[in-house]
């Protein structure tokens, strides 16, 4: 495995620092590696193509099958490793590793099953379809969910028989380096993976114009996306693009008002916010908004904001001071020209323990405005704006108001309710009476400018791969 730029890292002292956003203070480094890194790595990678394509897909699926099982032993570690680099809670890194094991489970599952297709031509003769893998993918991965991201690109990619380049996000690629190891003692061959560390605008770009690189998987920021689509765009690569959104929750007169609460509480402050298919725009029957913020105030108030690695923390800091000044400057926005009210926090917490991590308290803001920029925009961070609504039809109105389209839930006890929202919001998924949960067995991704293509299931083994067809004229 090539971790980018570690030779000459050390000659020119070109590091990134990993810092624990927590306290703030450094816990490690990696190189910062550079465009000549990339095309090193994405050599190897295909050199290293033509003999993991031979393997079968059964041999492919028992190497992620032990990597997932190495993972579990070391579970333990590898939240901690997660925790320290990105900031959330102990017990959500734990989620975070397990659901990487899942996926990678769920892959080494289904390779026994895929079989190719005969097709019968009568007086032509028949046709045998297979599926091939393209060859070197590459992906790149955000520092919101760097290991449950990462085995929604690793898992089909591998088990589809290509080979890879993985450039995770500067603030966190600690755990993608410990992951891409653990693959690689599970009988990975060497070259199959490769981790290029450094700036997205340098090793990311230099990923994305290679001409070896036949498919890209992106997670991130629309702009970047955009950014990524006109790079390739003179090429024929493919692209899965996952791009955020700005998620809305239904709430109606008929839900089971307790659940509900308790699902907004999670959709929003889970991973301090920092999560694509967070609950960014509440929408609460206008019969029950005013009971219902005041109990989303009270359990907002009694989440417990700290350093994840403490037992009993709820909620950690923003990843980065970036990330903080970014949801500051729209809650204050938002709050200079009136458009909603602060009913908890709406800054940063007072006392020691605070003081050098990014931390931001959770915020609920009642009584916002159809146009106030916590609704117009992605608001990537702890903040829950409601907005009563008089009926389902506004509702899915306001529901459609945005450019994104990733995920959306509604909470009601009446099915006809539910089957409208499902048929009508513009979104990749749609919860009942839920929302986050995305399994491994379901496709994933957004309309609109939530992205392109489709992430894990079997949509994202085909994404991985191309039919071939043999036609016999007998
Ligand atoms: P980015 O899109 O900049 O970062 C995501 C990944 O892309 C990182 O690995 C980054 O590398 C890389 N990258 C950055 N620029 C380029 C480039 N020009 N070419 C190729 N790769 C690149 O997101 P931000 O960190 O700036 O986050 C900003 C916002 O994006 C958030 O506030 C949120 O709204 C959204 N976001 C959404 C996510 C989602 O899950 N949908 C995940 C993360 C962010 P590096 O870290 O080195 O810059």
């Amino acid at each position: 495995m090539r971790i980018g730029g570690t030779d000459t890292a050390a000659e020119d002292d070109r590091w990134i620092p990993v810092v624990n956003p927590a306290t703030g203070e450094q816990v490690d480094r990696v190189p910062e590696g550079s465009a000549d890194d990339m095309d090193q790595a994405v050599h190897a990678a295909e050199d290293a193509f033509s003999g993991w394509k031979k393997k079968t897909l059964r041999e492919r699926g028992v190497i992620l099958f032990h990597a997932a099982g190495r993972v579990r032993e070391q579970h333990k570690e590898l939240a901690r490793l997660l925790t320290t680099e990105q900031g959330k809670p102990l017990r959500e890194s734990l989620d975070e590793v397990r659901g990487y094991a899942n996926i990678l489970e769920f892959y080494a599952g289904i390779s026994a099953a895929q079989q190719g297709e005969m097709i019968r031509l009568g007086m032509i003769g028949d046709a045998l379809v297979t599926r091939e893998p393209l060859g070197v993918c590459g992906a790149i991965i955000p520092w919101n969910m760097p290991v449950l991201i990462m085995g929604w690109k690793v898992g089909p990619a591998l088990l589809a028989g290509n080979s890879l380049v993985l450039k995770p996000a500067s603030t966190t690629p600690l755990t993608t380096i410990r992951l891409a190891q653990i693959l690689e003692e599970s009988g990975l061959p060497p070259g199959v993976l490769n981790v290029v560390t450094g700036p997205g605008e340098t090793v990311g770009e230099a990923m994305v114009r290679h001409p070896l690189v036949k498919k890209l998987s992106f997670t991130g920021n629309c702009a970047t996306g955009q950014r990524i689509r006109e790079l390739a765009a003179g090429s024929l690569k493919e692209l899965t693009l996952e791009l955020g959104g700005s998620d809305p929750m239904i709430v109606l007169s008929d839900a089971d008002i307790d659940k509900a609460v308790d699902g907004a509480i999670r959709g929003r402050f889970y991973n301090a916010g920092q999560t694509c298919t967070a609950v960014k725009r509440l929408f609460v029957h206008e019969s029950i908004a005013v009971e219902f913020s005041r109990r989303l105030q009270q359990k907002a108030e009694s989440l417990k904001l700290g350093n994840g690695l403490d037992a009993g923390t709820d909620m950690g800091p923003l990843n980065s001071a970036i990330q903080r000044e970014r949801i500051e400057k729209l809650v204050d926005r938002a709050l200079d020209t009136a458009q909603g009210t602060v009913l908890t926090g709406g800054t940063r917490p007072e006392g020691a323990e605070y003081s050098r991590g990014f931390f931001y308290q959770p915020t609920v803001v009642s009584d916002v405005e159809k146009t106030s920029s916590l609704l117009t925009e992605e608001v990537f961070g702890p903040v829950l704006p409601v907005v009563p609504m008089p009926d389902l039809d506004t509702a899915i109105t306001e529901a459609n108001r945005t450019s994104y389209g990733l995920g959306a839930s509604i909470w009601t006890s009446n099915l006809h309710s539910a089957k409208r929202a499902f048929d009508e919001i513009h979104a990749g998924i749609i919860w009942v009476n839920r929302h986050l949960t995305v399994p491994p067995e379901v496709p994933f991704g957004g309309m609109n400018e939530s992205g392109l293509g489709r992430e894990n299931g079997l949509h994202a083994l085909e994404s991985y791969s191309r039919t071939k067809t043999l036609l016999l004229g007998w």
